[in-house]
């Protein structure tokens, strides 16, 4: 089967479907692509874990880039 998407798009819908930006069709098409790409659903799950830990840390009033910036230094901290 081929890939619908490349891997970089993946991770943006990821990020996008994180804070319900992404559209359904986007979200369709990354599914897609994590049944097909193992490393990307490995990603997205880390990713999604990363989302849980900041919104129950209550930083549910934090715009989106300053909890982007929360997880990459999370991921940053999990990859030492
Ligand atoms: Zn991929």
């Amino acid at each position: 089967m081929k890939v619908p998407i490349s891997c970089e798009q993946a991770a943006e819908t990821c990020d996008k479907a994180q804070y319900k930006e992404a559209s359904n069709w986007q979200k369709l098409l990354m599914k897609l692509h994590h049944i097909v790409c193992r490393i990307c659903r490995v990603q997205s799950k880390k990713n999604g874990k990363l989302t849980e830990v900041i919104n129950k840390a209550d930083l549910k009033t934090l715009p989106s880039e300053k909890k982007e910036a929360i997880k990459i230094r999370l991921h940053e901290e999990m990859n030492r």
